[in-house]
C-alpha cells in the first residue's frame, strides 16, 4: 500500500467514525462548542508528489542495530538476569531479511553468561553470516568489590562466547545506581568501567553505546514540548526532573570516556544522540576518531532536516552505520516494529528525493507531528552506509 492508499484507507476510518456527531445534540468535535482533542486530529496532505516505493534495498544491507532478544527481568529500568527473552524466530526474520536484501542482522541485546551463549547458538552459529550478537554488561554483579575486573573478565568470556561487541543502554547515565536500583546515579564515566572499555579496544569488539534521549525527553511535557503526544502516551520516558542529568551533561560525560579510551571504537547510536544538533554530533566526530554513529529511530529526526543531513552523510560517509532499532512484534512504537515497511521507509529515505512522507508506519506521527525529505544518497555513499562500514568495524 503507498502513502496515499494508506491515506485513503484512514479517511475511511475517520468517514465511518464520525458517528459521534449522528446525536444532532452532542457538539461536534472541531466546532466552536467543542475542541477538537488532539489525539483525534489526523490531517490529511493534500501535497501531490512523486512516491517511490522502494521495496528493496539498492545494495545489501547490514543492520547494525536491532533488538532480536531482551533480558526477561529488570528492574527499575536495569537489567538484572541473563536469561534471554526472544521476541522473534530466526525463521521469520530471514523471509523479511531476504526480501528487504538485508544480510545480517546485528542483535545488541544478547545479553550475558549462559543468556549470550544460547542466543549466539539460536542465531549466529545456526545461520552463519545472517545474524550476529552483542554482548552487555552484568550490571546485577555492580556491587562486588571487584567488580570493574570482574566486568572486563566477563567481557573476555562473552568474546570467547561469540559476541562481537558490547551493548550500552541508557541504563547507564540514566538509571544504574549506586546501590543497583536505589542510591545515587552512577556516571557514565565512571572509572569502575575503564577496565570493560579497555577490554573491548583490546578484543576489537566495537562499544554501541546509547546514552540520554530526545533533548525533548529533557523538557517538560507541556504545550511547548515538540514531542508532547509520545511523552504523553509514554510518560515514563520523560528525564525531566527527579535527579537526572541533562542532555548535555550525559553527552559531555560520554565524550570523556571516548577520549580517555582512544584504542576503543564507540559506536554512538542514534545518531550520537544528537540528531537534533548535527553541528554538535559533526564536531564530536572530528574531535574523536574512534567515534561512529547509527542512524537507529532517527530518521524522523534527519529527514526534516534534509538539507543538513545529506552534506553531512556526504562528509562522514565513512562513520555511519544503517540500522534501524528494529523490534519483532514491538508494535507499541510503530518506528520501530521489525516488517517490510520499516526498511522501506529508511530505504525511500535513503535513496529517493521523494518529499513529505510519513517516517513511521503509523496514524500519527510517533516522534513528533511532522514528515520528511528523502536525501537520495548516490551509490558510493549508499554502499558504505549500508554495509561497508559496519562490516570493516564488525570485521567481517
Ligand atoms: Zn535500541
Amino acid at each position: 500500500m503507498n502513502r496515499r492508499e494508506w491515506l485513503y484507507g484512514v479517511g475511511l476510518a475517520a468517514g465511518t467514525g464520525v458517528g459521534w456527531s449522528n446525536a444532532e445534540t452532542q457538539p461536534v468535535p472541531g466546532s466552536k462548542s467543542a475542541p477538537l482533542p488532539l489525539s483525534q486530529y489526523e490531517p490529511k496532505s493534500m501535497l501531490q508528489v512523486h512516491e517511490t516505493a522502494v521495496e528493496r534495498a539498492k545494495f545489501p544491507v547490514i543492520d547494525f542495530h536491532t533488538h532480536i532478544s531482551v533480558a526477561a527481568k529488570s528492574e527499575k529500568g536495569v537489567a538484572l538476569s541473563a536469561e534471554r527473552q526472544y521476541l522473534g524466530t530466526p525463521q521469520e526474520l530471514l523471509a523479511v531479511m531476504d526480501r528487504k536484501n538485508i544480510r545480517l542482522m546485528v542483535n545488541l541485546t544478547g545479553g550475558y553468561e549462559k543468556g549470550l551463549a544460547e542466543a549466539v547458538q539460536k542465531y549466529d552459529r545456526s545461520y552463519p553470516g545472517r545474524f550476529l550478537t552483542f554482548t552487555e554488561p552484568s550490571y546485577s554483579h555492580f556491587k562486588a568489590g571487584d567488580y570493574p575486573r570482574l566486568q572486563a573478565q566477563a567481557i573476555e568470556q562473552a568474546h570467547q562466547d561469540g559476541a562481537r561487541g558490547l551493548k550500552i543502554l541508557k541504563t547507564l547515565g540514566l538509571y544504574l545506581r549506586e546501590n543497583i536500583t536505589s542510591g545515587t546515579l552512577v556516571k557514565i564515566d565512571d572509572p569502575r568501567f575503564d577496565p570493560m572499555w579497555d577490554a573491548c579496544g583490546q578484543l576489537n569488539m566495537p562499544v554501541a553505546m546509547h546514552v540520554s534521549d530526545p533533548v525533548a525527553f529533557f523538557m517538560p511535557t507541556d504545550r511547548f514540548n515538540e514531542r508532547y503526544e509520545e511523552l504523553n502516551n509514554h510518560p515514563d520516558w520523560s528525564f525531566h526532573d527527579h535527579d537526572f542529568p541533562s542532555n548535555a551533561e550525559l553527552l559531555a560525560a560520554r565524550n570523556q570516556v571516548i577520549a580517555k579510551h582512544p584504542k576503543t571504537t564507540f559506536v554512538t547510536l542514534h545518531f550520537g544522540n544528537f540528531s537534533e544538533n548535527l553541528h554538535n554530533v559533526a564536531e564530536n566526530l572530528d574531535r574523536y576518531p574512534n567515534m561512529y554513529v547509527d542512524m537507529a529511530a532517527r530518521i524522523g529526526e534527519l529527514g526534516r532536516q534534509p538539507y543538513t543531513s545529506k552534506k553531512f552523510f556526504d562528509k562522514y560517509q565513512d562513520r555511519i552505520l544503517f540500522a534501524t532499532d528494529a523490534t519483532p512484534h514491538g508494535d507499541e512504537f510503530p518506528q520501530q516494529v521489525f516488517n517490510d515497511k520499516l526498511y522501506e521507509i529508511y530505504y525511500r529515505f535513503l535513496e529517493t528525493d521523494d518529499e513529505y512522507f510519513d517516517y513511521a508506519p503509523a496514524k500519527i506521527p510517533p516522534q513528533g507531528r511532522w514528515r520528511i525529505y528523502g536525501i537520495q544518497l548516490p551509490d558510493p555513499i549508499l554502499q558504505k552506509v549500508y554495509h561497508d562500514n559496519a562490516a570493516r568495524l564488525l570485521r567481517i
